[in-house]
């Protein structure tokens, strides 16, 4: 079934300490009420065994926001798949804007960490988006096309596993939020893909996520297209009121 999902992303912010005090103040906020949509936090891999057993499992899930393309071995610095597994974290991103931006990550290497996230029982998390100048050239679906190509050889049974988000590098982190009719056609776009891939049916159950300078006021306006299944939230999920301001877009 096609799930309602607000995941924070954390990226390079809050020490271990201050994100102790950030999971608890979350799992606090929710405590007494049942969520109507699914909850995750994904954050620096140092934190997640100190964070998962904070939080209550049936309410927030933890993840994290990278993994190595490598099983194990001699890759100095890097995390794998099965270590992150190993922490209790449930979900990992992948393909975020900046690992591709800043770090190299191309369609095939990000095949690599897909799959080993999948081996490993992780959910990946799976974003796609176009840059500010492919969206002024209209070649939005052209971009998000080529990216979900790393997806797209998955079989059935793992592709359905999959959570999938859409973030126009020009809304992340800039304030500038797409609108809720760009939001929706692109989504729609994406849904359509799936389905011309994998069918109807897994095309209805994937969930696609939005992301790109959402936070509460505008969040409820986005949720309510019917291809926008939730966010993914960076600077909005730094802060328990700002994050649970948003998952509450789905309570209104
Ligand atoms: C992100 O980096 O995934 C993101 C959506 O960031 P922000 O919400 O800060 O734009």
């Amino acid at each position: 079934m096609r799930k309602n999902i607000v995941a924070g992303n954390w990226k390079m912010n809050k020490t271990l300490q201050e994100g102790i005090v950030l999971a608890k103040e979350l799992n606090e906020a929710l405590a007494n009420e049942k969520p109507k949509c699914d909850v995750i936090i994904c954050t620096p891999f140092i934190h997640l065994a100190s964070i998962t057993p904070l939080v209550d499992p049936n309410k927030i899930g933890v993840g994290a926001e990278n993994c190595a393309d490598k099983e194990s071995g001699a890759f100095t610095g890097e995390v794998s798949a099965a270590m992150v597994a190993s922490t209790g974290a449930k979900y990992v991103i992948l393909g975020h804007s900046e690992r591709r931006a800043y770090y190299g990550e191309n369609v095939e290497i990000l095949k690599s960490k897909v799959k080993l996230a999948l081996a490993n029982g992780l959910i990946p998390i799976f974003c796609v988006g176009e840059v500010l100048a492919e969206r002024e050239a209209n070649k939005q679906n052209v971009v998000v096309s080529a990216q979900l190509e790393s997806v797209f050889d998955l079989s059935v049974e793992d592709f359905s596993k999959l959570i999938l988000a859409y973030e126009p590098v020009w809304a992340i982190g800039t304030g500038k939020t797409a609108t809720p009719a760009q939001a929706e056609e692109i989504h729609a776009f994406i849904r359509s893909a799936v389905a011309k891939r994998y069918g109807k049916a897994i095309a209805e159950n994937t969930s696609i996520l939005y992301g790109g300078s959402c936070k509460a006021t505008n969040a409820k306006e986005l949720f309510a297209n019917p291809d926008v299944d939730g966010g993914l939230i960076g600077g909005a999920a730094l802060k328990a009121d700002s994050f649970k301001g948003i998952i509450d877009a789905f309570n209104a």
